[in-house]
């Protein structure tokens, strides 16, 4: 089976899909962490992301695997355990520069394919069910409001909701920063010609924005059991 989990960032895919592969025995597939993982090596070979082809050439020489360690899934890009390093606000600023290239999405497309093999695979990313599994027997959109999403990226860059009680006027000019970042990634993500977010046609739209984890895993596992 496939389950395909799309949406915008913060929506809370990560760790929805990560629940249900552990639950269900899927192989779980986080595409962003590729994207990220070709826009970190771009930083650090100070290559420009709007160079299109340097920014292929980087991705056509990489190589990108995925590990796992007690506290979950951990990338591995040419050797090297990236997994904290992809997520920096410097690789979010620059990332969907890299993903809006269309030889690197082509590219990467075909290494997410070749991941999920014919096995059983839980993917969340951006194009799921509409360009890398179409025929996938669960497709999700998952979506929240930006407010909510913007939250929820504060409280687990903060360690939890203890640490952010601790400093409240800290967070609030972070949120509002994170508020204003998802905002414009969600719209050159949306907007770009290769691969825009949006649902796949046949996909059961889920808004979490006032749902618990728990509720939204149990919605997904009703579709996969329907
Ligand atoms: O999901 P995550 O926030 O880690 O994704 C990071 C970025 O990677 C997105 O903002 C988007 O630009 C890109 N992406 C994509 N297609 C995917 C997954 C991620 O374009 N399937």
């Amino acid at each position: 089976m496939i389950v395909a989990i799309d949406g915008p960032a913060g929506s809370g895919k990560s760790t929805v899909a990560h629940a249900i592969a552990g639950r269900c025995g899927l192989t779980f597939l986080d595409t962003g962490a590729m994207y990220r993982s070709v826009t970190l090596l771009c930083l650090r070979a100070g290559v420009d992301v709007s160079d299109a082809k340097a920014v292929a050439s980087v991705e056509k020489d990489c190589s990108i695997l995925f590990g796992s360690s007690a506290s979950g899934q951990t990338v591995i890009v040419n050797g090297e355990d990236v997994t904290d390093q992809i997520r920096t606000p410097e690789v979010d600023r620059n990332v969907s520069a890299v993903s809006a290239v269309p030889a690197v999405r082509a590219a990467l497309v075909d290494r997410q394919r070749q991941i999920a093999g014919s096995g059983d695979v839980v993917a969340e990313g951006r194009d799921i069910g509409t360009v890398v599994f179409p025929d996938a027997e669960v497709k999700v959109f998952l979506t929240a409001d930006a407010k909510a999403r913007a939250h929820r990226r504060a409280v687990q860059r903060e360690g939890g909701d203890a640490a952010r009680d601790a400093s409240a006027a800290a967070d609030a000019a972070q949120e509002a920063r994170i508020l204003e970042d998802l905002r414009r990634r969600d719209q050159l993500d949306s907007t770009r010609k290769e691969s825009p977010l949006r649902p796949a046609d046949d996909a059961v739209v889920i808004d979490s924005s006032d749902l618990t984890l728990e509720q939204v895993i149990q919605r997904v596992v009703d579709l996969m059991e329907a």
